[in-house]
């Protein structure tokens, strides 16, 4: 039987600085950024999307940048870190690039076979790692400041601190397709691909303190499913194990329902048959300011209320 879920689709964090965020995703990093608009719940404030060439799921880093929100805590019951996948011969330029841009980092560490992983942090203190592999067969995307060869290829796959594994397994192998893949310690794989980019690692951490929301955390993570009746399919399946899940809501460039886990985390699982695309032209995703139908009346007002915010690739250049 089809897989009901595919992968990962997005992560979506909350972020204190509009400007500073697209100079480390799409500066630093070299993502694009796919989506410039805004949180349709809070029309001053921005929703960023950043991603490969044309947003992929399982490329998807999106934030809520509220200028000057205060700072959160990092800890359990939160998503801590997101992996992107890099090439598993750039780990060196990417050190080198850190380096450059005064960014610090961990020194490189291998933790299952072959993967070899630095960590740091953004201007917000959200956990970041960069894995270098072989086994992501996805392009990368670059701007120009980042040669082709070197660039992030998409998510590798996030990390869950939790009090325990067991709860938050049983939800992803029993009703959200996944299976165990590895386990080292108090690191527990599960993938429902076994591919780059769909990872879910789960690492117990009982006795850390519980994170708390603010700046520098992660507000949710999306899942990815192809589309409208697959997705109610899911949300039968999830209402039937006793998970509160909300109706499908329209985030226009995908569908979501959203529940939380057992250990905290709040998911979401989203769309993958509509895209970016779908109100501006691929060739130029993320450059104008896109609001949703019901919000165009307030365009200019909205306009006012936001800060401008520019990638100058120039200044990103090795
Ligand atoms: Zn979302």
């Amino acid at each position: 039987m089809e897989n009901k879920i595919t992968g990962l689709h997005h992560v979506t964090a909350l972020a204190s600085d509009a400007q500073k965020n697209l100079d480390f995703y799409a500066g630093i990093l070299g993502l694009r950024m796919v989506k410039k608009t805004i949180n349709f719940d809070a029309p001053d404030v921005y929703h960023l999307y950043y991603g490969n060439e044309t947003g992929e799921p399982g490329t998807i880093m999106t934030f809520f940048p509220y200028q000057g929100l205060h700072r959160g805590r990092k800890g359990k019951g939160q998503l801590t870190t997101t992996a992107f996948s890099i090439p598993i011969n750039s780990l060196d330029y990417w050190l080198q690039r850190l380096k450059k841009f005064g960014i610090e980092h961990t020194q490189p560490q291998e933790r299952f076979d072959k993967e070899i992983f630095i960590y740091f942090e953004d201007n917000d203190g959200l956990g970041v790692e960069l894995v270098a592999n072989e086994i992501d067969t996805r392009a990368g995307f670059s701007y120009g400041q980042i040669p082709l060869e070197h660039a992030v290829k998409g998510f590798f796959g996030v990390v869950l601190s939790e009090e325990g594994y067991e709860r938050t397994a049983g939800l992803l192998t029993e009703k959200m397709d996944h299976q165990l893949i590895v386990e080292k310690g108090n690191l527990f794989r599960f993938s429902p691909t076994g591919k780059a980019g769909d990872f879910v690692d789960i690492v117990c951490e009982p006795d850390t303190m519980r994170g708390l929301g603010g700046s520098g955390t992660v507000h949710h993570l999306a899942f990815a499913t192809p589309n409208d009746q697959v997705q109610l399919e899911v949300r039968e399946k999830l209402l039937s194990g006793g998970f509160q899940v909300t109706p499908v809501l329209d985030r226009q460039y995908f569908h979501s329902i959203y529940f939380r886990e057992p250990g905290g985390v709040l998911f979401e699982v989203a769309t993958n048959d509509i895209g970016f695309a779908i109100d501006e032209s691929p060739t130029h995703l993320g450059e104008a300011l896109k609001l949703p139908q019901w919000e165009e009346v307030n365009r200019a007002e909205i306009e006012r209320g936001l800060v401008e915010i520019n990638l100058e690739v120039d200044k990103f250049r090795d």
